[in-house]
C-alpha cells in the first residue's frame, strides 16, 4: 500500500459538499488493516475522505499550512466497524424473548407471532433505534435485512450506514413474482431504480422454494448486487434437506406452506445451492454453523464470503460454528450481530470477544480483520470502508489503549476496550 500522501485535490466530494480544511490525526498506533500496525502513525482527512496515511514526522511535513492536527494519545485509530448481518426492523423485539433459547424451532415459535404482529411503522421506527444504537457501537456501515416495509427507508439519521438487503421468502411459491407480491415489488423497482438497493437475499433452504433461490439470485447478478442467504444455521435444516423430515417439516404443515410431494435433495445445504448454482463470489453465507469438509471446499472454490453471528448461535443453542474452517482456507469472512431477537446487543467488539474465545485457534488479527477489512469485502464496499487507505472514507475510531500493552497481540487489546467502551469516534462518518 503507498503510505505517502495523495494529492489534497485527488479527494472526492460528495455532491453539495463544503470543502474543509484538511486535519491530521496523529495516535500511538495507527491500524491500517492492511499492513503492520504503525506506530506514531497518522492519518490526514479531509471533506469526509482519508487523504493520507503514515509516519507522524513524515506525514505531517508534507502537510498543506492550513492543517489541523489532532492528537490521539494513547490511542488505537482504526478504521470504523462493519456489521455484516443484522435485522434492523426486528429492533423493537428487544427483551421480548427469553435468551438463551433451548433451540432453533422454539425460538421460532416465539419470534414468529411477534414478528407478524410488527406494523410498518413500528419495523421503520426500529430501522431509526437500530441505526443509532450501530453508531453508538462504532458501526460505520452494516448489511440490514429487510423484508420489505423498510426498504425504501433512506436512512434518516446521519450516522452508521446502512445496506439494506431485501430478503424474500416462501416454501410454496413458483417463482419470483408470487414470492414478492406487488407491495414489494413496487418497493423493489422503486429502490433499484434509485440505487438504494444493496442486496438481495432468500431467507434460507427450508423456507423458500428452489425456483425462488434461483430466481432472487438471477435478479441479483443482473443489477451486480449481492445475494445473502441463512444456510446450515441448525440442524433441523440439515435433516429436512437430506431426509424432508423434522422440525422444518412440521412447520411448514403448521403453516400451510408445505408442497406435498417436495422431494428432499439428499445433500447438505451448500451442496444444494451450489445445485441450485446461485454460489459465487457475490454470495454471503450466513452463520455456516454445520458445514461438512467438502462444503467448506465448496465455499472457497465459488468464492463465496461467510458472516458468522456466534453469540446469535449460542444463544439459539444450535451449535458453534468452525471460524478455523474458513480463516485456514482463505475464504473471505466477517462477523454479525444478527438481531435484537436472537441476540442482546449489537456490538461487534462484542461479538469479535465472544467469538475470539471460544475460537482460540483464530488470531485475534483476523478478528479484528473481520469486523473491519473482512466486513467491508464481504459487502463489497471495500472503495469506501473496512481499511485506512487514501480515498476511503475517513470513518475512523480511536480505541483508548492501557498505559501498559503487556504480552498481548496489540489487536486483541483494541478488541476488548472496544467492547469495554472505551474509544470514540474521531470523525463522524457522514459529512454534516
Ligand atoms: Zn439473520
Amino acid at each position: 500500500m503507498d503510505l505517502q500522501p495523495g494529492p489534497i485535490r485527488g479527494t472526492r466530494l460528495r455532491t453539495g459538499e463544503v470543502p474543509r480544511s484538511p486535519v491530521l490525526h496523529r495516535a500511538a498506533w495507527v491500524m491500517t488493516m492492511e499492513e503492520p500496525p504503525l506506530c506514531d502513525g497518522a492519518v490526514l482527512t479531509q471533506s469526509g475522505r482519508i487523504v493520507a496515511v503514515g509516519a507522524f514526522r513524515a506525514l505531517r511535513s508534507r502537510c498543506p499550512a492550513q492543517t489541523t492536527v489532532r492528537d490521539h494519545p494513547d490511542c488505537a485509530l482504526l478504521p470504523a466497524l462493519v456489521n455484516a448481518h443484522t435485522h434492523l426492523e426486528l429492533t423493537g423485539l428487544e427483551g421480548q424473548i427469553a435468551l438463551p433459547q433451548p433451540g432453533f424451532a422454539r425460538w421460532l415459535e416465539e419470534l414468529m407471532p411477534l414478528r407478524r404482529a410488527l406494523s410498518a411503522q413500528s419495523q421503520k421506527t426500529a430501522l431509526e433505534d437500530g441505526e443509532r444504537r450501530l453508531f453508538q457501537e462504532a458501526t460505520a456501515l452494516c448489511a440490514d435485512i429487510t423484508n420489505g416495509a423498510t426498504l425504501a427507508c433512506r436512512d434518516s439519521f446521519s450516522g452508521t450506514e446502512r445496506t439494506p438487503i431485501l430478503e424474500v421468502i416462501g416454501f410454496d411459491r413458483p417463482d419470483l413474482e408470487s414470492a414478492l407480491g406487488l407491495e414489494v415489488r413496487a418497493s423493489l423497482d422503486a429502490a433499484l431504480g434509485a440505487g438504494t438497493c444493496g442486496g438481495l437475499g432468500a431467507h434460507a433452504c427450508y423456507s423458500t422454494s428452489p425456483p425462488v433461490i434461483r430466481e432472487i439470485k438471477e435478479a441479483a447478478r443482473t443489477h451486480g448486487l449481492l445475494f445473502s442467504i441463512h444456510v446450515a444455521e441448525h440442524e433441523d435444516e440439515i435433516e429436512f434437506l437430506q431426509t424432508g423430515t423434522g422440525a422444518c417439516r412440521d412447520l411448514l404443515e403448521k403453516l400451510g406452506k408445505w408442497i406435498p410431494g417436495w422431494e428432499p435433495p439428499g445433500s447438505t445445504p451448500i451442496q444444494y445451492l451450489d445445485d441450485l448454482g446461485v454460489l459465487d463470489e457475490r454470495t454471503l453465507l450466513v452463520h455456516c454453523v454445520h458445514l461438512t469438509r467438502q462444503d467448506w471446499q465448496i465455499v472457497a472454490s465459488r468464492g463465496c464470503s461467510v458472516c458468522f453471528c456466534p453469540r446469535s448461535n449460542r444463544n439459539l443453542n444450535v451449535g458453534r460454528a468452525e471460524i478455523a474452517r474458513a480463516a485456514e482456507r482463505n475464504i473471505p469472512w466477517a462477523l454479525g450481530t444478527d438481531s435484537l431477537a436472537s441476540n442482546r446487543d449489537l456490538s461487534l467488539f462484542a461479538e469479535a470477544c465472544a467469538a475470539m474465545e471460544s475460537n482460540p485457534q483464530v488470531s485475534p488479527d483476523e478478528f479484528l480483520r473481520a469486523v473491519t477489512r473482512g466486513g467491508a469485502r464481504a459487502l463489497h464496499v471495500q472503495q469506501d470502508y473496512g481499511s485506512i487507505r487514501p480515498g476511503k472514507r475517513d470513518a475512523l475510531i480511536a480505541v483508548s489503549l492501557p498505559a501498559s500493552l503487556g504480552k498481548a497481540p496489540l489487536s486483541e487489546t483494541i478488541l476488548y476496550r472496544g467492547n469495554e467502551g472505551e474509544w470514540t469516534w474521531v470523525h463522524h462518518p457522514r459529512p454534516d
